[in-house]
Formats: structure tokens, C-alpha cells, sequence
């Protein structure tokens, strides 16, 4: 038996999105800048995929830019709007982001931009309060994630985007929208988004594949130059069995999306009752668990290193992820949401993420928690030895 419960990491492509990649891929392979028949038909794929994404979002077509991921997405946005910065320098972020975009800002930190982090609230949700405070005139951007990847805390972005409009209309709002999109409902015109990035491959569809959202009338230059496919602003032949797999994967999630997330919190919530009844010392970290994106769950496993844990639920077919990314000892390297949070190394280190899909089942979850009740006190014992 196979329990795959790393689905913030990466999802299975469903049957229809391989089908209909493999459509494209063997049948519709043209090239869509082609002018004859086969480039036409494979360009119907990608005008196909970009209609559904953007009816999902109830954006115009032009809006959607395909990308290679949720990462060119954000550096496209990020490097874009620093370049056509002018006088303005200072950038508000939230703390915790994904380093596609904590890693970029670092980057516009070098080249002398002023990087300024939003304060959280205790459960690591970004303050509006300290936003109202801290934008300014001459605020060029404020970036921040919808739902964060580690623990799934969702930032109040509706209510962000209102307050950026009404202090500094000019300064432009980019969201990483990569663990929401096709899981919570999102307006990005209603919430004044600028710029959004998401990935394919989250939401079932493939990997290598996103879009980047630019609202109407906002210019960005292209990070990439060349042929001048996506009406000019993103070189490069069009990933068009990938693009096909994101419009079907998308109009799956679409489906019923609500049906799903419902699925998934009823999933998350006995996971961690169970849980919390058979194992002493396991506490979510973060937000509620009703307060948090359906799909994840961050525990604080006391006594347990989460990534011995993780290769012994390896043995038995059961995949999660461990707290901690990278062997540093710095917190916010190891982790950047749960070192913004303010967990230290020690605990991070003992922490893990479940996250479901929404093929999961409420048995995969009470077999998850059979092999931990083995296995847990057994880690202990080796542990306090
Ligand atoms: N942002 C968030 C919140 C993510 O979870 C991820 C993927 O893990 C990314 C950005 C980067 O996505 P990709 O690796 O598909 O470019």
C-alpha cells in the first residue's frame, strides 16, 4: 500500500490530464507558431487552456501569461517591477515566503532596493494593521503567498489588496498563489491583484508549467527574450502538452471545488484527532486547524527528528515531509514559515507536514495513524537512549 501524503510537495497527474498530454504529444505536436494545419492544432491547446484558467479567475485571456512555473512566475514579477522601479525603493513582504520569492528578494536587496518585512500575528498570518503602517508613497511592491506551502496559514490577501489600493494605488500587489489555486476560491480583480504566480503541478496537472497573472493595463518587461511567443512577452516554444495538462487539470479543480477542500479539512481534522488522542506531545503549528488551507497539516512531534521519522514511514509506503529543507542550522534557512513563526532549529527539526489530495481517503489517514502509534514511541526510546 501506497499513502502519499506529500501532496504540497507535488501531485499525481489525474488520468485525464496524462490522456490528454498524451494527446498532445503524440497526435497535436506541432509547433503552435507554425503556420500550417499542425501548428493551428496545437495552438487550439493552448487557446483552449488559457480560456478555462482565465473563466476559472473571471480574468480577460490576455491576462494569462503561460511560464515554466510558479518560480519564473515570481522572478518575472519580482525583477520585472524592480526594473521599471524609477525612484521608487522600498518593497514590503511577508515573512516566511517561499525562497521563489524570498530568495529573489534578496537578490533586489543587493542591488539596493529597501526589503521590509510585514509583522505576523501569532499564528503567523501577516497584520493589517502592520501593513496600513508600514506602506508608503513610495512603496513600489508589496509581495506576499495566499496559502503558505509549510503550514498553510492563509494571508488575508482580499483584505490586503484593499488596503494597498486605497494607501498607494501605484504600488503593485503580486501574489504566490501557487498552494491555493484550484484548492480556494481567489478574485484577483475583486482583491486589486496585480501579479500571480502559480504552478500546474499542484493541482494535479504537470510539472514545468504555470502561468503568471498581469492585470490589465500593467506593464512588465520580459525577463525572457527571443521569439516572441505569449504575445511577446515570454520567449520560448509554448510547453503545449504541459499547457493542455494545466487547463484540464484546472477545470478539474474547478469541478467542485468546494466538494473538495471539504473533503480534505474532514480528512486534515481526523488525522490530527486521532493523532492527538493515541500520541502524547502532538500540536499543530501555526493557525487552528479549521483556520488553515484544507490540503495541509504542520505538527510539532515532540521527541521525534522529523526526518528519521520520515524515512521510517518511507518503510512502510507512506510519504510526508520533514519541517526542515536543508541540513543548515539557521532557522529560517532550515524553514522559512516555521522560523517566522518563531520555532527555533531544535523544534523545527521535530516538526512535519502532511499534506492531502483530494483522491485521499479517510483510510489512508487511519492507517497513517496505526504506523505512527508503532513507530513514534518506538523513535522516542532511540532517541532519549
Ligand atoms: N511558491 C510556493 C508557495 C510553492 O509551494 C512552490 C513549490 O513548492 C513554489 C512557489 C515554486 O513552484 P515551482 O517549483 O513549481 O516553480
Amino acid at each position: 500500500m501506497e499513502i502519499y501524503f506529500d501532496n504540497g510537495a507535488t501531485t499525481q497527474p489525474t488520468e485525464q490530464v496524462v490522456q490528454k498530454m498524451t494527446e498532445v504529444l503524440t497526435e497535436a505536436y506541432g509547433n503552435p507558431s507554425s503556420l500550417h494545419r499542425k501548428g493551428q492544432e496545437a495552438e487550439r491547446y493552448v487557446v483552449e487552456a488559457r480560456k478555462t484558467i482565465a473563466e476559472a479567475l473571471h480574468v480577460p485571456v490576455e491576462t494569462i501569461y503561460f511560464t515554466s512555473g510558479a518560480t519564473e512566475s515570481s522572478n518575472t514579477a519580482l525583477l520585472g517591477v524592480a526594473a521599471r522601479a524609477g525612484k521608487k525603493r522600498h518593497i514590503l513582504a511577508a515573512k516566511g515566503e517561499h525562497p521563489a520569492t524570498g530568495d529573489t528578494l534578496k537578490r533586489l536587496a543587493e542591488q539596493g532596493f529597501e526589503i521590509e518585512y510585514l509583522d505576523l500575528d501569532p499564528c503567523g498570518r501577516v497584520r493589517l494593521e502592520s501593513l496600513k503602517e508600514k506602506i508608503r508613497p513610495d512603496t513600489l511592491l508589496v509581495t506576499c503567498m495566499h496559502v503558505n506551502n509549510e503550514t498553510g496559514i492563509i494571508h488575508p490577501i482580499d483584505q490586503m489588496g484593499i488596503v494597498i489600493h486605497e494607501a498607494a494605488p501605484d504600488c503593485v500587489f503580486h501574489v504566490d498563489a501557487v498552494q491555493s489555486f484550484g484548492k480556494l476560491p481567489i478574485d484577483p480583480v475583486g482583491w486589486h491583484i496585480d501579479l500571480m504566480s502559480t504552478s500546474a503541478h499542484k493541482i494535479h496537472g504537470p510539472k514545468g508549467i504555470g502561468f503568471l497573472y498581469i492585470r490589465k493595463g500593467l506593464y512588465l518587461p520580459p525577463l525572457l527574450t527571443g521569439g516572441g511567443q505569449e504575445r511577446r512577452f515570454r520567449s520560448g516554444t509554448e510547453n503545449v502538452p504541459g499547457i493542455a495538462g494545466f487547463g484540464q487539470a484546472v477545470k478539474e479543480a474547478y469541478e467542485d471545488m468546494a466538494g473538495h477542500a471539504s473533503h480534505m479539512q474532514g480528512l486534515k481534522a481526523l488525522l490530527y484527532q486521532s493523532l492527538s488522542e493515541q500520541i502524547e506531545g502532538v500540536s499543530v503549528n501555526g493557525a487552528p486547524i479549521e483556520e488553515t488551507a484544507p490540503h495541509v497539516l504542520n505538527l510539532y512531534i515532540q521527541d521525534v527528528r522529523s526526518e528519521v521519522l520520515l524515512h521510517t514511514l518511507e518503510d512502510y509506503g507512506i510519504y510526508i515531509s520533514s519541517g526542515s529543507a536543508c541540513a543548515s542550522n539557521k532557522p529560517e534557512e532550515k524553514s522559512p514559515a516555521l522560523s517566522a513563526l518563531g520555532l527555533d532549529a531544535k523544534a523545527i527539526d521535530s516538526s512535519i507536514r502532511v499534506s492531502f489530495s483530494r483522491y485521499n481517503t479517510r483510510e489512508e489517514v487511519l492507517e497513517f495513524v496505526r504506523v505512527m502509534t508503532q513507530v513514534v514511541p518506538m523513535l522516542r526510546r532511540f532517541k532519549r537512549r
